[in-house]
C-alpha cells in the first residue's frame, strides 16, 4: 500500500490519517489523491448523487500548493492534502452554494464560512458541494431540490438526512472526510445508516459564521469521516473560537484526537438512556445494540440505567422551537436582496409583497413552507406562550435532566437511529413519521450537548448499517471519541476488519437506476 504508485482504486479505500501518511512519505503527491477521488466522484457519483457542485480545478490547485509546499521543506497541517468534501450549507467564496433550495440556485456567496476557511487555511483540497434537505429540513435528502441522494449500501434507500450527500460522499469512497451540520441529528442520522462516523460538536464548540442558518440556538457545524480518528482530526482542525460567532465557545477544542488514540474506558461510568432504549426499534438495531453494550463492559466500562424523563418531549418541543427559529431566519429570502426573483404571472406592476409571495412559492419546498407556517403561527402573539414559551420550559427541563444524568455518568449511549435506511419515496408523505426518526438524536441539540454515531454493525433482518450514539456533557467532546473508538476497535476484531469492505459495489451506471428525482412531488 505504500509503495509508489498505489493504484486509485487503493488510494480512495484509505482514511485520512492513512493518506496524510503516505502523502508525508511522498509515496503519492495530493494531486495523485485528489486526482483518485475526482475520477471515484467521476465513476459513481452519476448513481448516488451527494454532490451538488464540484470544485475539480480548486481542489487540484490546492493539491499542487501542497505538493509544492512540501518539497520546499515547508511544515504543514497534519491534513494538508487530504480532500474533503463539504455540506453545501456552508459558503464557499466562488463556489456555488444553495442549503439545497432552488431560492438560491446559482448563488455564489462572496466570502467563506469560517470552518471552510479553515479547511483552506489546513490546506485540505476541497471537491465540491454535497447534497442535503432544502436548508437542513429533514430525514432523508428526499426534501432536496436537487432530487435526493441515494444509499451506497442500496441505491434504492435513503441515506439520511439531512446530510445525506455528505455520508453517502463518505460511504461511497468519494471523500474521506466531509463537513456536515447538525440542527436535530443531520450529521448523527446519516452517519448512523451510512456505517459511517459522525459528530456533532458541543454547541458553539465550532464557529457557525458563514453557516446558512436553520435554527440559530441548535445548528451545530461538525466533522464526518469513515473512522473515528479521521472524526477526531478534522474535529481539531475545525473547532475553537471565533470572533465572528457571537456563539462560539472561548475555550480550547477538546484534546479529541489524544482521546480518539487511547481509546480506553476502563472504570468508565456509561449510561443507558432508559427514555431512549426498547420501545420502538426495529429489532436488528436493538441486537446490535445490545452487543456493543456487552462489549463496552468487556473493556472494562460500568454500565449503568439512567433515566432523563423529560427526553419523551424531545421532539415535540423541538418542532415548535426550530420551526419558529427557522420561519425567523427564513425571512430574509425574500427576493429583494439575493437568490431568486419571480414576477408574479399576469401582474402588470406587481408590488414588494407580490414579488416575495410568487417568490417565496416558487423558490420553497413542501417541507420549508410548511415549517414557516408552522414557526409563524407559533410564534404569534395570543399563541405565543401557550406554544414557543412552554417548548422553551421543555427545553430547559431536558438540560436539566442531562445535568443530573452527568453527575451519575460519564457518558450516556443509545441508538442513533430507531430503524436502518428505509426505501426512496417510502415516508416522503408522512412528516410525522419522518419527525420521529429523530428522536435519540434531538435532546442533544436542545441541551447544547455533544454527541457522536459510530458503526456497530448490520441489522441482521436487512443488511443494513446500524449506528449508536454516545452523548457527553458539554464541553467534553474527547468522552465521545474514547468510547467511540473503543467501539470501533473491538468491532473490527469481531467483523476481521473494517465494516465499510462490505459495502457492495456502486459503479453502476445510473441508466440502470429508475429515476428518482420527481418521487418528492411538486417540492422536487
Ligand atoms: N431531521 C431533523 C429536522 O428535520 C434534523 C435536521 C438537522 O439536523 N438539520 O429538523
Amino acid at each position: 500500500m505504500n509503495s509508489p504508485g498505489t493504484p486509485t482504486q487503493d488510494l480512495v479505500r484509505l482514511t485520512a490519517a492513512q493518506l496524510a501518511q503516505v502523502m508525508i512519505a511522498k509515496d503519492v503527491s495530493a494531486v495523485e489523491v485528489v486526482q483518485a477521488h475526482l475520477g471515484r466522484i467521476d465513476g459513481v457519483d452519476e448513481a448516488l448523487h451527494a454532490f451538488l457542485a464540484r470544485n475539480d480545478e480548486g481542489a487540484l490547485a490546492t493539491a499542487r500548493e501542497v505538493d509544492a509546499a512540501r518539497a520546499r521543506g515547508e511544515e504543514l497541517s497534519p491534513l494538508a492534502g487530504v480532500p474533503i468534501a463539504v455540506k453545501d450549507v456552508a459558503c464557499t467564496a466562488g463556489l456555488v452554494t444553495t442549503a439545497g433550495s432552488r431560492i438560491l440556485q446559482g448563488w455564489i456567496p462572496p466570502y467563506d464560512a469560517t470552518v471552510v476557511r479553515r479547511l483552506r487555511e489546513a490546506r485540505m483540497p476541497i471537491l465540491g458541494k454535497t447534497n442535503m434537505d432544502e436548508f437542513a429540513m429533514g430525514s432523508s435528502t428526499e426534501h432536496s431540490a436537487y432530487g435526493p441522494t441515494r444509499n451506497p449500501w442500496d441505491t434504492s434507500r435513503i441515506p439520511g438526512g439531512s446530510g445525506g450527500g455528505s455520508a453517502a460522499a463518505l460511504a461511497g469512497f468519494e471523500a474521506p472526510l466531509a463537513i456536515g451540520s447538525d440542527t436535530g441529528g443531520s450529521i448523527r442520522q446519516p452517519a448512523a445508516v451510512t456505517g459511517t462516523v459522525g459528530t456533532k460538536p458541543t454547541y458553539g464548540g465550532v464557529s457557525r459564521y458563514g453557516i446558512i442558518a436553520l435554527a440559530s440556538s441548535l445548528d451545530q457545524i461538525g466533522p464526518c469521516a469513515r473512522t473515528v480518528l479521521d472524526t477526531a482530526l478534522l474535529h481539531e482542525v475545525i473547532g475553537g473560537y471565533d470572533a465572528l460567532d457571537s456563539t462560539c465557545l472561548d475555550a480550547p477544542v477538546p484534546p479529541v484526537v489524544a482521546a480518539a488514540r487511547q481509546a480506553d474506558v476502563r472504570g468508565m461510568r456509561v449510561g443507558i438512556l432508559r427514555e431512549l432504549a426498547g420501545e420502538g426499534y426495529q429489532p436488528g438495531v436493538q441486537q446490535r445494540f445490545d452487543e456493543a453494550v456487552t462489549l463496552l463492559q468487556a473493556a472494562g466500562a460500568q454500565i449503568v440505567d439512567v433515566s432523563c424523563p423529560h427526553v419523551s418531549y424531545a421532539v415535540a418541543a423541538y418542532y415548535l422551537i426550530l420551526p419558529s427559529e427557522a420561519s425567523s431566519n427564513l425571512a430574509r429570502y425574500d427576493a429583494m436582496r439575493y437568490g431568486l426573483r419571480v414576477r408574479p404571472a399576469g401582474v402588470a406592476a406587481p408590488s414588494a409583497e407580490q414579488v416575495m409571495a410568487a417568490t417565496r412559492d416558487a423558490g420553497f419546498g413542501d417541507e420549508v413552507k410548511r415549517r414557516v407556517i408552522l414557526g409563524t403561527y407559533a410564534l404569534s402573539s395570543g399563541y405565543y406562550d401557550a406554544y414557543y414559551g412552554q417548548a422553551l420550559k421543555v427545553r430547559t427541563l431536558i438540560a436539566q435532566d442531562f445535568a443530573a444524568a452527568f453527575e451519575q455518568v460519564d457518558v450516556l449511549i443509545s441508538p442513533t437511529s430507531p430503524i436502518t435506511a428505509f426505501g426512496i419515496g417510502e415516508k416522503i408523505d408522512d412528516p410525522l413519521a419522518m419527525y420521529l426518526l429523530d428522536l435519540a438524536t434531538i435532546p442533544a441539540n436542545l441541551a447544547g450537548i455533544p454527541g457522536l454515531s459510530v458503526p456497530i454493525g448490520l441489522a441482521p433482518e436487512d443488511g443494513l448499517p446500524v449506528g449508536l450514539q454516545i452523548l457527553a456533557p458539554a464541553m467534553a467532546d474527547e468522552r465521545l471519541y474514547t468510547v467511540g473508538a473503543a467501539i470501533e476497535r473491538d468491532l473490527q476484531h469481531v467483523w476481521g476488519g473494517s465494516l465499510l469492505d462490505r459495502i457492495p459495489d456502486v459503479s453502476m451506471p445510473a441508466a440502470f437506476l429508475p429515476d428518482l428525482r420527481t418521487t418528492s412531488k411538486e417540492s422536487a
